[in-house]
């Protein structure tokens, strides 16, 4: 078959002053008609998103949030629901990142319940799952991103998982310059598609984009995304400067 297209996600993370967003989105945005090969979005904090959204109208830049609460209302200080990131115009939300995991203690029930919140909106999740270096070097790497995947998916209808975007980030190589290598990579990343095979059939597993994520620079970018099950990539520090994360997508398009 045909190689899925690339889809690669800046994850802006706690950075950026509206003003800083919209400079760097536009950079992106402005040279993206010339890259047909790949598909850019970017993740900026909550407080850009609105002003981001304007800016990017119309254009091919996909604008996705970093997380989203599971509740649709009520009385949740500091919480922002899914249907709020719909209304600002996010078409994608990262779900189950590995600093939401590891510093505000979620784990794969409310990672779940956010998954179908976020579809429940209308909106694609871009699930994370991966392992520790601990978990690494036990040899548990398939069983932790195994039950990551199943219970981030627990429930979810092969119907719901149109779109649905899943990010494979090994813990040890986000933000430490250490990145997977290309085999290490595409070894996950093969027995991720497997497991949707078995939870989705055959045709949405073929469709679903499974992204790398961890110390991904325009360098090394080529090599990840050649690999067969390797559609994409979440990038976090690079994605932070235009130069960089446009050297990621021209290195990535498969066009
Ligand atoms: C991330 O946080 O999702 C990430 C991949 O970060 P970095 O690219 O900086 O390793």
């Amino acid at each position: 078959m045909t190689k899925r297209k690339p889809i690669i996600v800046g994850n802006w993370k706690l950075n950026k002053t509206v003003g800083e967003a919209i400079e760097l989105a536009t950079a992106i945005k402005n040279v993206l008609g010339g890259l047909p090969g790949v598909e850019a979005g970017v993740a900026p904090p909550y407080t850009a998103l609105g002003a981001v959204a304007k800016r990017i109208e119309g254009s091919q830049l996909l604008l996705a949030a970093q997380d989203c609460y599971f509740e649709e209302s009520g009385a949740f200080t500091g919480q922002i629901s899914a249907a709020m990131l719909a209304d600002v115009g996010c078409g994608y939300v990262i779900v189950g990142h590995s600093e939401r995991r590891q510093f505000f203690h979620e784990d794969d029930l409310t990672v779940n319940k956010k998954v179908k919140a976020v579809i429940g909106a209308g909106l694609k999740p871009i699930l994370c799952v991966g392992e520790q270096l601990s978990e690494r070097e036990a040899g548990t790497t398939f069983d932790v991103v195994g039950r990551q995947l199943v219970g981030g998916l627990e429930g979810v209808s092969e119907g719901d998982t149109e779109g649905l975007v899943v990010a494979y980030e090994p813990v040890w190589a986000i933000g430490t310059g250490k990145v997977a290598t290309n085999g290490q990579a595409q070894e996950v990343h093969e027995f991720l598609r497997n497991k949707l095979r078995e939870l989705c059939g055959d045709g949405v597993a073929e469709a679903i984009r499974i992204q790398y994520g961890g110390s991904v620079k325009p360098d090394n970018a080529a090599g990840l995304m050649a690999q067969p099950d390797i559609d994409g990539a979440l990038v976090g520090g690079a994605s932070l400067k235009a130069e960089s994360f446009i050297g990621i997508l021209r290195n990535s398009r498969q066009d």
